[in-house]
């Protein structure tokens, strides 16, 4: 699947927001929206973020949600018509799907230290699911699934750095991780309060309502 190959970096500041694209650089004082918080490109430092139209604000609220997820075009107008399928608020379904991809739980766990460090890991078919390979990104996770790092994998010395760096960090409610056995658990689905980045989700669906 095609995906943005560009530097990461200039999706942040062109959305003004921190999306943690890079791992353990977003924590530092060298994260580039910390230290040059205008928009990418020549006339950035001109380009308006207020009196945006309407319409603007909802297309930047969609591709800020979008370049967060590591999602293009097509899928997340897919998780869309999926959520708008589902009975229930329709920005809250489509937060849930799009929180419930593979990617995003290996990233949650702390098994990666941003979505596209985890979406390259499960690319390369570090993990199992309930005991299976699995390593397609957009693997939709369950209630009661376990996410295991494979055991060839477990060497790495890069989940020995992200173990260590997974002291005191916070897992959302829906996850539990147990680091000496190298794997996590979906105990229920996500709940919108742990999406953890601002998110007006509901221009997202007042723009696809058009
Ligand atoms: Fe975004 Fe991280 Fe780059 Fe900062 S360091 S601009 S949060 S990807």
């Amino acid at each position: 699947m095609a995906r943005y190959t560009g530097p990461v970096c200039r999706l942040c500041r062109r959305e003004g927001e921190k999306l943690f694209l890079k791992a353990d650089r977003c924590y530092t004082d060298k994260c580039a929206v910390e230290r040059r918080g205008v928009p990418p490109g020549e006339h950035g430092r001109g380009r308006r973020r207020r009196n945006q139209s309407e319409y603007g604000q909802q297309l930047r609220e969609k591709q800020k949600v979008r370049r967060m997820y590591g999602v293009l075009e097509k899928q997340f107008q897919r998780y869309y018509d999926e959520a708008a399928r589902r009975k229930g608020v329709t920005g809250e379904l489509l937060l849930q799907l799009l929180e419930r991809r593979l990617d995003n739980a290996v990233y949650r766990l702390g098994f990666a230290g941003s979505r596209p460090e985890a979406r390259q890991m499960v690319n390369h078919g570090h993990f199992l699911v309930n005991g299976r390979k699995t390593d397609i990104a957009s693997f939709m996770v369950s209630e009661g699934d376990v996410i295991e790092i494979k055991t060839g994998s477990r060497s790495n010395p890069r989940f020995q750095e992200l173990q260590e760096m997974a002291a005191g960090q916070h897992v959302p409610g829906w996850l539990t991780v147990d680091w000496e056995r190298r794997q996590g658990t979906v105990v229920r689905l996500p709940e919108r309060e742990e999406v953890d980045i601002p998110i007006q989700e509901h221009l997202i669906v007042e723009m696809y309502s058009r």
